[in-house]
């Protein structure tokens, strides 16, 4: 009989499926397939494979598979992000070159991608940091550079001193540096941003459309674009006639507003207090506030301030209010000034009791006795009806937020107006690892666009990439010394490279293109393949690696570079792979590799590990699923079970009958493992699959045949464990071609269709699931989808199970062990 061994077939069928050339994708016109483009988030070359790449491969993987069975025309590209901090802090600590050690890397990743079994397209590799490749992240650069999309300014910016580089906001995590974990500073430098905020409401407008992502992903990009609507009113200051304009959601609140705040970077803040007499502590208040971490500053101490010494005149009513400057209100955000409504404004209110400010209620909400502004414990911010609010009175929101607005306008002290949340995008760095930014800057001409035909601006080998604050780029002796493009006089190059989001934001559309050099890529490729049919990745990149992307995406359609504005339209996040409830990490010493599980149990196992865990968007958590290491696993067991049975099909042949029951199986069994995988649910899929499995045991233990089963086992397998699969078509079923170019098994409704029965799924006595099972489901068909039930398998977690009671078909309960 054959036995299942995975260091026989694995090696063999690697190199096999290389020769054949299996995963190409085809870019014949005459090719009439229909075209799937899956796509996987390419990894950083940082070590070798980590479990969270196994995990979201294996998914990635298993569509890309099921697709090409289908029938479909297949692009499984795959590519390395191998620009950045990662690589460069990895290299500076071993002391190499942080080229050798990427290039290394990416050698390692692609020999183990190769040994998992991935049906990579190897001809489309995309590497970031390959010349070819960022030759046309400048040339992007420049586009948007011609366009005013690109450009510089002096900003206050987040500073991480261990990696001594600027950090956008998004890559600042709780006032820490999100790849070092250091609190982060802040600094004054002149910095490329990226126009992002011109493109912010369509960012907006077109997540409607984006109705296959995640529903979190999208509130994410929702919340992080942040839309409020609402008007700008001009206050005047009563001293010195300087009018200020702020930015208020709450315009019906404008009757309640009793001081006045500006931040502490506000231009007239230093005019302000001098002639207010209130310079000698507002000067300290700016110094401390300087030395405070701007991302830190968003839960700024609501109490703290200073009042300046003059006063507001408000448009509405004509009152004088008090002007403070404080913390809490922050230049980046509005106009760096704000009304101040302690009634109706939490921050506001608590700022007001500690500085003795008076409190009106302008806003008096329905079926509440009436609120007092003297004795009120808590700001109001609800809704309701406007009070002592000039002509306005009896208002009532949301209606009246509008008729202010409109009243504003008329009146000419303000109008409607809209802000967001999104800033422009912060994309130089400091460091050396990265695209240099094409651009000259001359004393005569100032910032002049390199030349297309002199790009790529290669980046140095011979630098002391050491870092230093300032670009190492800055030290090396001559290659920032270089002729102005427009006037030919001496010049500087810019000695900033390129934020690694920027690389990441178009690769997907270099794969269409490869090796292509007349253009970043071919439009007519692109609209061939794109958009992404599939996207798979990390939910760790929900908000800045796909906003990114879809903001560099509508650029390129407005220059008409692509067709499309949205990159794309599916999207599938799967859970992180965790130990004992906490991520894997060095510190808790708690990581699991997976290439050397690979090299014990086989490529296949290591997969239907990661499949079968549970819905592949939740977490997996290694220690509840690993069970003993000397153990064989339970998927590898069960493919050596599939291996005997289908062995036994053959040897005993087509013209033993099949039971009917097992051609009926089959059937249901097509339909329902299709079904799951176009619902990419894969561990129910695989959990049918035993249930063939072990229903093919039952009838050649009972002297039938199985040969109907046998023959579409290994195409139903092959998307998930490849090398068992082909093994399987190929040397037990002697088909010639591969299976993984197969056609995807059809099946009859008719025998498909089945009585079905619930299952009840107790733990301990208490029902935690039901499943609709066959009404003549087995013993161990009904253990087997029991055991899948996510719920219970929650509900038992830790505590192991001590006794597993059957009643086929209508009840599995698992005593725990407790
Ligand atoms: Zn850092
Ligand atoms: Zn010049």
């Amino acid at each position: 009989m054959r036995r299942y061994d995975a260091s026989q077939i694995e090696p063999k069928w690697q190199r096999v499926w290389e020769e054949e050339g299996l995963y190409r994708a085809s870019d014949d016109p005459a090719d009439e397939r229909p075209r799937f483009y899956a796509l996987d988030m390419f990894p950083y070359p940082s070590g070798d494979l980590h479990m969270g790449h196994a995990e979201a491969f294996s998914g990635g993987d298993t569509v890309a598979r099921f697709r090409a069975l289908q029938g479909y025309n297949v692009m499984h590209p795959v590519g390395w992000d191998s620009f950045g901090l990662n690589a460069e802090n990895a290299a500076i600590k071993r002391q190499i070159h942080p080229k050798e050690w990427t290039y290394a890397n990416i050698d390692q990743q692609a020999a183990s991608f190769k040994r998992m079994g991935m049906s990579f397209d190897w001809s489309r590799m995309v590497r970031t940091s390959d010349p070819e490749y960022y030759r046309w992240t400048q040339w992007l650069f420049l586009r948007f550079f011609e366009r005013g999309l690109a450009y510089r300014k002096k900003a206050p910016v987040n500073w991480c001193p261990k990696d001594q580089t600027v950090l956008a906001n998004e890559q600042v995590i709780q006032g820490a540096c999100e790849r070092c974990g250091t609190l982060v500073e802040r600094r004054d430098l002149t910095q490329w941003f990226f126009k992002i905020t011109d493109y912010a409401q369509r960012l907006l407008d077109d997540i409607d459309t984006l109705v296959e992502w995640p529903e979190r992903v999208l509130t994410m990009q929702r919340n992080w674009i942040g839309r409020s609507e609402g008007a700008h009113v001009t206050f005047t200051i009563d001293e010195t006639g300087d009018e200020v304009r702020i930015f208020t959601t709450r315009p019906d609140t404008l009757w309640g507003v009793t001081f006045f705040v500006f931040a502490v970077e506000h231009p007239l803040v230093q005019k302000l207090a001098e002639l207010g007499g209130s310079w000698e502590t507002v000067q300290p208040l700016i110094e401390e506030v300087r030395a405070t971490p701007l991302t830190y500053r968003e839960q700024a101490d609501t109490k703290e301030g200073v009042a300046l010494g003059v006063h507001a005149v408000n448009p509405v009513n004509g009152e004088k209010v008090p002007c403070f400057v404080a913390p809490y209100v922050l230049m980046e955000y509005g106009t760096g000034a704000i009304m101040a409504v302690p009634g109706h404004d939490e921050r506001d209110f608590a700022f007001a009791r500690s500085h003795d400010v008076p409190v009106r209620v302008v806003i008096q909400p329905d079926g509440v006795e009436t609120l007092d502004g003297d004795t009120m414990s808590e700001a109001y911010p609800g809704e309701g009806s406007m009070v002592s609010s000039g002509p306005f009175e009896g208002e009532r929101t949301p209606g009246s937020i509008a008729k202010v607005a409109a009243w504003l306008a008329d009146e000419g002290r303000g109008e409607a107006a809209v802000t967001f949340r999104l800033r422009d995008w912060l994309l130089s760095r400091q460091r050396y690892w990265g695209a240099p930014i094409p651009i000259v800057h001359c004393d005569r001409c100032g910032e002049v666009a390199v030349p297309e035909t002199e790009l790529p601006v290669l980046l140095p080998d011979d630098v002391d990439f050491q870092p230093g604050g300032e670009s190492p780029l800055a030290r090396h002796p001559s290659w920032s010394q270089v002729a102005c493009p427009k006037c030919g006089g001496d010049a500087r190059r810019d000695t900033d490279t390129m934020d690694t989001f920027v690389d990441s934001s178009w690769y997907l559309f270099r794969y269409c293109s490869p090796g292509y050099d007349g253009g970043p890529f071919r439009r007519e490729d692109v609209d061939r393949w794109m958009p992404v049919s599939q996207y798979t990745g990390g939910v760790e990149h929900a908000i800045l690696h796909l906003l990114y992307t879809r903001f560099f995406t509508k650029v390129l359609h407005d220059i008409g570079l692509v067709g499309f504005t949205e990159p794309f339209p599916r999207l599938m996040n799967q859970g992180q792979v965790i130990y004992g409830g906490a991520s894997m990490s060095k510190t808790k010493g708690n990581i699991v590799e997976p290439m050397p599980l690979v090299e014990r149990w086989g490529a296949d196992t290591v997969r239907l590990i990661m499949l079968f865990a549970g819905p592949f968007e939740d977490d997996i958590d290694w220690k509840l699923i690993a069970g003993d290491p000397d153990k064989r696993p339970g998927v590898t067991a069960w493919l050596g079970r599939a291996f005997a049975a289908v062995d036994e099909a053959v040897a005993r042949g087509a013209d033993v009958a099949e039971p009917e029951s097992l051609r009926r199986l089959t059937h249901r069994t097509i339909k329902g493992v299709t079904e799951d995988l176009e619902r990419y649910r894969f561990n129910t899929a695989i959990s049918k699959l035993q249930v063939l499995t072990n229903e093919m045991r039952s009838a050649l233990d009972a002297g039938g045949g199985a040969m109907g089963a046998a023959g579409v086992l290994p195409q139903l397998l092959a998307p998930f464990a490849p090398f068992a699969a082909e093994e399987l078509w190929r040397e037990v079923l002697g088909n010639r071609s591969s299976v993984h170019v197969s056609s995807w098994p059809s099946f009859d409704e008719a025998l498909a269709a089945e009585d079905t029965v619930t299952l009840v799924v107790q733990v301990d006595g208490k029902v935690r699931d039901k499943v609709e099972v066959p009404s003549d489901a087995s013993e161990e068909a009904c253990l087997e989808l029991a055991r899948a039930s996510e719920s219970a398998r929650r509900t038992i977690a830790e505590r192991g199970i001590a006794k597993e009671i059957v009643r086929a078909p209508k009840l599995v309960n698992f005593v725990t062990k407790r």
